[in-house]
Order: C-alpha cells, then structure tokens, then sequence
C-alpha cells in the first residue's frame, strides 16, 4: 500500500534509540523528510547517518522534552530545517519504576513533563500549521498501561492515561481538518529501555536479565518481545493515508498480551 509519505516532513521525539529510531527509519523508507529530536547527540549523528546512508533524508534537532518552556524554541529550529511538520510522532523516555507510594511531587512532575507536556505543548505549536494546510497526523507513543496497570510502573499508569484523554479530546476536534490524533500502545519490546527495567527487576529478585525478559515472553500469547519495527509499523500505518478514517484511537501492539477486548 501507498501509505502517502512522500515528501512529507516527520518529526519523530525521541528517535535516536528504540521505537522512536525505528519509527525515523521506516518513515524515511516511506519517502518523508525526517527530523529526530533527542538529548545525546552521539545517537542522534548515528541514526541519522544510518538513514542517509540507505538513501533517506534525515537531519536532527537535539533538545529535552522535559524543558517545557523551550519547546517553542524547539519547534522554530524543527521548522527551519525542511519548513514545516505534517506528522509528529510524540514519544520519549518512560519514566522510573518503583514502588507505587515511593515517588513524591518532584518525580510525578518530571513524568508529567516528560511524557505528557511535552506532547501537549508540541502539538500546539504544530497543529496550526496542519489545520492550514488540511492535512496532519499526530501520534503518541504510550503503553500497554494505557489498558492494564503495571505495579511496578505507576508513574506511566498515571500518565500514560493523561495522554490518552487529551488525545481524544484533540482527534474529535479537529478531524474536520484531515487531522488525525491517535497513540500507539506498545507492549514489551525489546529496546534499551526495556533492557535497563529488566536490569533491576533481576536485581531485586535476584535472578538474570535473560531470565526476567524470559518470563516476559512466557507470558505473551505470541511467545517472544516486539521487535521495535513491529511497534513502529503501527505508527507508520497510523501515519499514513491508510489510516485517515482512523482517529482517536489507542492501538495495542502487545502480541496479545492484554486479555481484554
Ligand atoms: P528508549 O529508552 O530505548 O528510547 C527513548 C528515546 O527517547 C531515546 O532516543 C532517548 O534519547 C529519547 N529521550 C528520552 N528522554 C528524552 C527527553 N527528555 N527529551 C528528548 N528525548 C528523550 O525507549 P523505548 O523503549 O524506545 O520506549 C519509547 C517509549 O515507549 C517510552 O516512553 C517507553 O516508556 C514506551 N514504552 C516502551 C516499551 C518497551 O517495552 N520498550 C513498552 C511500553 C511503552
């Protein structure tokens, strides 16, 4: 399927690494224009590299979401590079696991920032652009905890579910406009972060990060982790004109991991 791509310009946050660098990848093998927004620069040089390198044409902008007041700044650099934003992929780092009574004010406000904000403040700035030009998609990246809590990840419960009220109250909003607003929910993928959750669950339960990502998969009726490709298809699909009568949407992408309908 043709998913319209070409040509068109993709901001994809947090795309050095993980889900978000695959989701940069795919989208330049669609034919759009990507910028990557991340905080290392190192990572950020290797995927974009990486992309040119097969023939795609990336550039980057090194920020951090979490710096609220400078995401208009951001979005200015953003727009300096190819002139403008059609699809904005919203995704970062998660926040920390822990015990669900161990984070205070400050941690539950970096979480807020992070996660949430800076995928409010981004779409302010760029929708306006999209309602001009009638045209515009709009993902964010969330969670399985969107539709089961993890005990040990109560900060993205909490937030996650944020993004996911704000989202639909976006996509009905705007729809009129051929804007759509939709989140992809991953499951467990097998990314760094994953890696580093896993490092800490086998050390407060004593055992190895094979054998926990191990227990994962048992529990997974696909019986492995996602690939990150597998996740970013989804967001490419929602992306692309295949996916202009979707919107509002929170698509699992779990291996069907989450029981209910
Ligand atoms: P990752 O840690 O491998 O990659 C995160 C990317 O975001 C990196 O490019 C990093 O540089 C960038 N980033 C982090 N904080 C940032 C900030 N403040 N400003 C700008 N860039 C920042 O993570 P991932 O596994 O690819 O996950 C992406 C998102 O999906 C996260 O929010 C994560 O919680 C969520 N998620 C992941 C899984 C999984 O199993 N991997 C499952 C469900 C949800």
């Amino acid at each position: 399927m043709d998913l319209g791509l070409e040509g068109k310009v993709a901001l994809v946050c947090g795309g050095s690494r993980g889900i978000g660098k695959a989701c940069a990848i795919m989208l330049a093998e669609e034919e759009a224009k990507v910028i990557i927004l991340a905080r290392g620069i190192k990572d950020l040089m290797a995927t974009c590299e990486h992309i040119r390198n097969r023939g795609g044409e990336a550039d980057f902008v090194q920020a951090d979401l979490s710096e609220i007041s400078e995401i208009e700044s951001v979005v200015k650099r953003v727009r300096d590079i190819y002139g403008k934003v059609d699809v904005l992929v919203n995704n970062a780092g998660g926040p920390p696991p822990g015990d669900p009574l161990g984070f205070g004010p400050e941690e539950w406000e970096d979480a807020f920032r992070q996660n949430f904000l800076s995928a409010v403040e981004l779409t302010r700035f760029i929708l306006p652009e999209m309602i001009e030009r009638r045209w515009g998609s709009v993902i964010n990246s969330t969670s399985i905890t969107t539709r089961a809590p993890v005990e040990s990840l109560v900060l993205s419960n909490g937030v996650r579910m944020a993004v996911v009220g704000w989202a639909k109250t976006l996509a009905g909003k705007y729809a009129k406009y051929g804007i759509t607003i939709n989140n992809v929910a991953p499951g467990f993928t097998l990314t760094e972060r994953l890696h580093q959750l896993s490092e800490k669950t086998a050390i407060d339960k004593g055992t190895t990060v094979y054998e926990v990502l191990d227990s994962y998969s048992n529990k997974i009726p696909a019986g492995r982790l996602a690939e990150p490709w597998e996740i970013a298809s989804s967001v490419i699909f929602l992306a692309g004109r295949g996916a202009s009568y979707i919107n509002g949407i929170t698509l699992v992408v779990d291996g069907g991991y989450i029981p209910c309908v």
